[in-house]
């Protein structure tokens, strides 16, 4: 062990990695060829080496990494949703980096409130009294219903129970936040006085639920914001709307979906609106509440506000992306994830005419690459049924029968597989018998193209 380490090429790797790191995999390594002895093997040094110099590069490698999203949703949950603008994280390195002012009142010398950075803000935008910020939606939604209806009952339509990306399910919330749950209506029909129906002197508040991941259609009726809100009024109750994406602008200004603004909510009457800070707004993962001052006074006494709280990144980002807002006008520049959402089709497709011959040069004579047009969907929920028309790189087998279907499928399996190993891996959606690589957010064309030469084509 200890003449193993002296040598150069350990040395090295101590020198880049620490030495417990390397010990460790020297510790192993030689127990593997101890073994392999024992077994009566033979075992080669330099193979020694080489084992230990894999182990240290499996342990450091970072685990989290960029990546491109070809996958054709724009807000992937799994891959991160919103990318962040330019701005944005300049703000979060600058207070990464040092001390900042994040609770401490530059004026008086005082202790201060973290939220004072973004609620100014967030009442403009919105025009809304107050406002807060805390991890994500789920979590705004949990402080709402804990600080609320703790113990009390909550009516919520049947068309609306949602879930979302399966661990945020809205009868599993509440029951953790103490709420009772009254289902109200049917799954496609809820009317006024189902909710009047509903309303006892246990009622907490009214709530409804953007169905952000669906849509019901055909024979269907739900209560908008503005009846509820009137009947919420009539019994003293407030109305909570979980809006999920909560767009600050409105989309059908860039050619998108229309989508309720949150501001169309309050104005509607809505006495608290949940959303998410990482979809349609374009910023950090974070959730706001936003609306009545005194009901946000409440909501930023209870506890758990110190648990669910952001951190100074965070917050750092989403002042930033809310100063973007102010400016509507640029905003389908200035908002990363706005460029990518309004992509004129016909960019994206001059954009594959040019990157179609490398990538048929490297996948060689075994496939077909052809430009097609495809659609692609906003994500996280949001505008579930709308899609937007691009253009994308379709990959085919050309193996002509042989190997039939199962082979043409393993084959598109290992394609997806080596587009994964890449240095920045590539993500695409295999179907209908093809990988294709939707290019709507292919930012960086040249780092994609450059690494096209470590493709291993299968
Ligand atoms: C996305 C969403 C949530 C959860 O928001 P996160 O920011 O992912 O925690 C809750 N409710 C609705 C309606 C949503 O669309």
């Amino acid at each position: 062990m200890d003449r193993l380490l002296a040598e150069y090429a350990m040395a090295s790797l101590v020198h880049r990695h620490g030495r417990p790191l390397v010990l460790e995999a020297v510790r192993r390594a030689l127990d593997r060829a101890r073994a392999a002895i024992a077994a009566g093997r033979s075992i080669d040094p330099a193979g020694i080496e080489a084992d230990i110099a894999a182990r240290v590069q499996a342990v450091t490698a970072p685990s989290l990494v960029p990546l491109f999203n070809l996958t054709g949703t724009v807000l992937h949950t799994n891959l991160g949703r919103a990318p962040l603008p330019e701005p944005a994280i300049a703000a979060m390195t600058a207070v990464a980096r040092g001390a900042s002012n994040l609770e401490f009142d530059l004026e008086t010398g005082r202790r201060g409130d973290r939220h004072r950075h973004v609620e100014p803000r967030l009442r403009r935008l919105t025009s809304a009294e107050a406002a807060i910020v805390v991890n994500n939606n789920a979590a705004a939604v949990l402080l709402v219903l804990d600080t609320l209806a703790k113990r009390r009952e909550v009516p919520v339509s049947r068309g609306e129970l949602i879930e979302i990306g399966g661990a945020f399910r809205m009868p599993d919330i509440m029951k953790r936040a103490g709420a009772r749950l009254v289902e109200v209506g049917t799954t496609n029909r809820t009317h006024l006085r189902d909710y009047e129906a509903a309303i006892s002197p246990r009622t907490a508040l009214l709530m409804k639920i953007h169905t952000s991941n669906y849509a019901i259609e055909g024979f269907t009726a739900s209560v908008g914001e503005r009846p509820l809100a009137a009947l919420a009024r009539e019994h003293g109750l407030p109305l909570v709307s979980d809006l999920g994406s909560g767009s600050l602008v409105d989309m059908t200004a860039y050619g998108l979906p229309p989508e309720p603004t949150v501001r169309a909510m309050i104005g509607d009457g809505v006495d608290l609106v949940t959303f998410s800070g990482d979809k349609l707004l374009g910023g950090p993962q974070a959730g706001i509440v936003a609306g009545r001052a005194d009901l946000v006074a409440r909501l930023k006494r209870n506890p758990l506000m110190r648990a669910l709280r952001p951190d100074k990144v965070t917050l750092a980002a989403l002042e930033s992306v809310l100063a973007l807002h102010e400016d509507p006008d640029r905003l389908a520049q200035s908002l990363s994830s706005l460029r990518l959402l309004t992509r004129a089709r016909g960019s994206i497709e001059a954009q594959a005419q040019r990157i179609r011959p490398r990538l048929a040069e490297r996948l060689g004579d075994s496939w077909s690459v052809e430009v097609v047009a495809c659609r692609s969907q906003i994500g996280s929920g949001a505008l579930p049924v709308d899609r937007l028309p691009s253009a994308g790189l379709r990959c085919v087998p050309s193996m002509g029968a042989r190997g039939g279907r199962r082979g043409r499928s393993s084959k598109l399996q290992a394609l997806a597989t080596a587009l994964r190993a890449l240095p920045a891996p590539v993500i695409g959606r295999v179907n209908d018998g093809a990988l294709t690589l939707d290019l709507r957010c292919l930012d960086d064309e040249a780092g994609f193209v450059t690494q096209l030469d470590r493709l291993a084509a299968p």
